[in-house]
């Protein structure tokens, strides 16, 4: 029987459903389609009937109305980080220096070079091998260089003080509450891309206290966190000395904060970076 056969369709459907998948409908579309044949689509619905998650399954993932290389274990974009965005939209104007970090797939990076106006650099950096090489696959087209390392580490020390935009949906689920996450996510994503630390900001904070000197006056840290988290990361990115914003999403469920770097801070100026500064 052909897979895209009326009664196959009917049968992935109905074993989806029996596995609890609440979409089975749109579920078996997408894998009958992703099937070359009856064997391989039987391979893909055990797989799913599983607990595999259904994006590693087709190796996409759509995000911001793009189709995202997904490869095993690495961070499968959410749509509620579309808002992040819009809030870096929101605050980023044309020819902007953009970073985005903990970039996973690169999604985020692929949004924001259509989102943006005429971004004058954009890069993507990843501490997981198998994200820079996911990453490296979504950015190819754009040219985006995508950096091997711990956040800021690997970038070129010119862009020290220059960047307009600092971009991260870095990983902010408290240790302890990792055990409570989706089984999609808690046994198949890297836990690198998920465990904050003890309370969540960990790495957060690290980012937060690296982008003071990373960015350029005026330009912002724009990063998701879990609702419940948003006073807490308030106090760490102020005292840090960034300007605090939250945004929040209902229908997207999703929050974001932006931190702008003031412009009366003192960064390193640095040489080898001559161009465009917002100082706003
Ligand atoms: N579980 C969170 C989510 O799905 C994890 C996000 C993160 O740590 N970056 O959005």
């Amino acid at each position: 029987m052909a897979p895209d056969s009326p009664v196959e369709r009917a049968a992935v459907v109905a074993r989806l459903r029996a596995a609890g998948c609440v979409w089975a409908e749109d579920e078996a579309r997408l894998l009958v389609e992703a099937a070359t044949g009856p064997e391989m689509l039987a391979g893909l619905v055990d797989r799913r009937v599983a607990g595999e998650p259904l994006e590693y399954l087709l190796g996409w993932a759509e995000f911001c109305g793009e189709r995202i290389v997904v490869e095993p274990g690495v961070f499968v974009p959410r749509a509620r980080t579309a808002l992040l965005v819009t809030a870096a939209a929101a605050v980023t104007g044309p020819a902007a220096a953009v970073v985005e970090l903990c970039c996973g797939t690169g999604a985020l990076t692929r949004a924001l070079a259509r989102r943006l106006v005429a971004p004058r650099l954009l890069a993507a950096v990843d501490l997981d091998p198998a994200a820079v090489s996911c990453a490296r696959r979504n950015l190819a087209d754009l040219a985006v260089p995508v950096f091997a390392g711990d956040l800021f580490d690997p970038l070129p020390v010119a862009w020290r003080g220059n960047l307009d935009l600092v971009v991260a949906n870095a990983p902010y689920v408290p240790t302890g509450e990792l055990t409570l996450l989706p089984a999609e996510s808690r046994r198949y994503e890297a836990p690198v891309a998920l465990d904050g630390g003890s309370n969540g900001l960990a790495v957060l904070r690290r980012i937060a206290v690296a982008a003071l000197s990373w960015l350029a006056p005026g330009g912002h840290l724009v990063v998701e966190v879990g609702a419940v988290q948003v006073d807490e990361l308030r106090a760490v990115l102020t005292e840090i000395g960034l300007v605090a914003e939250v945004i929040r999403d209902e229908a997207l469920d999703a929050t974001a904060m932006t931190a702008r770097r003031p412009t009366g801070v003192a960064g390193r100026r640095p040489s080898g970076m001559a161009g465009r500064r917002r100082e706003n």
